[in-house]
């Protein structure tokens, strides 16, 4: 067993809109484990992308967390307000040499021969190295990108098992500050995860892919690498993931017993049926107590049923 410094864990939403089913799960999951271990849980808001962050969903997380007992340990912090520790960071990755800057936009990356994968997510398109050795002539630079390598980097999940890429011909050079100066979430990610001495990494699967380039960037940066434990992802009856783009319902706050005990089932935990007449303490103690991860083991999207939310 773990003493409580030797675990710090975190749920780090971004607040572009109330937190609902898909997030909870992430946030109850996180929770659990650091709990399961006696460890420290917090909150970071990961409201960066400021032309993402809608007005008031900060707010609206935190009083959803609060309803469900979900108390974190220390102070929440903002994105928002480290830029200075985001800049630090790129500066170092400057002065290795490991960025440099890009004038391709999202078109011409789309349009490139390379994008391969037939992924119709933009953000995922593989950069072809274009500006690699250099900003074409006539064209001006937009964004930075960290070099990557043609060696694998891997890790071992604590659920999805070892899991490697080889960022440069899987994912390519990536995005560390964007087009509009804003830093980019992956490298923000690892930088506030160091500040803030997390150990473990508990959340979505959807956000297994991005992990490699994250610890590419720790290796850079010199940063510990945390252990990752990567969720299943709550999916609509469409197979879509849930998200304020697919219209998933705020959790409801008058009901948060209910709520706890739809995402305990999802996470396999069998939260025994006496449990919705229970306060939200009471069903959170039980079910960090006998928080059992490896119900969910290799399990990476599961259909909540329940239809809205
Ligand atoms: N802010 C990210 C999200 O809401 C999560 C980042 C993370 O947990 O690393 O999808």
């Amino acid at each position: 067993m773990l003493t409580s410094s030797a675990y710090r864990g975190r749920f780090a939403p971004s607040p572009t809109g109330p937190l609902h089913f898909g997030s909870l799960v992430a946030a109850l999951g996180s929770y659990l484990d650091a709990k399961h271990h006696h460890g420290i849980w917090l909150v970071r808001m990961e409201d960066l992308d400021t032309p993402r962050t809608v007005p008031g969903a900060a707010d609206s997380i935190i009083r959803t967390l609060e309803c469900l007992g979900l108390n974190w340990d220390e102070e929440v912090i903002f994105q928002s307000r480290r830029t200075p520790a985001y800049e630090e960071a790129w500066h170092k990755l400057h002065d290795i040499g490991a960025v440099y800057p890009c004038a391709c936009t999202r078109k011409e990356i789309a349009d490139s021969a390379l994008h391969a994968l037939a992924n119709r997510n933009m953000e995922e398109l593989i950069y072809p190295g274009t500006c690699r050795d250099g900003i074409p002539a006539g064209k001006e630079s937009r964004s930075w990108r960290v070099r990557t390598i043609q060696k694998p980097v891997g890790f071992n999940d604590a659920l999805q098992g070892n899991i490697t890429q080889i960022l440069e011909s899987e994912s390519g050079d990536f995005v560390v500050k964007r087009a509009d100066g804003l830093f980019a979430y992956q490298l923000a990610v690892v930088v506030d995860d160091a500040f803030q001495g997390i150990t473990h990494v508990v959340r979505g699967a959807d956000l297994i892919a991005s992990t490699p380039r994250q610890i590419h960037l720790q290796h850079l940066l010199n940063l510990p690498t945390p252990h990752y434990m990567h969720l299943p992802v709550a999916v609509n009856p469409q197979n879509e993931k849930l998200s304020k783009q697919t219209l998933a319902k705020p959790v409801d706050c008058s009901n948060p017993a209910e709520s706890l005990i739809k995402a305990l089932s999802f996470l396999q935990q069998n939260p025994p049926a006496e449990f919705s007449a229970y306060d939200v303490s009471s069903i959170l103690n039980w079910a960090a107590a006998n928080w059992d991860s490896n119900a969910l083991n290799g399990m990476i999207r599961i259909p909540h049923i329940t239809s809205g939310d």
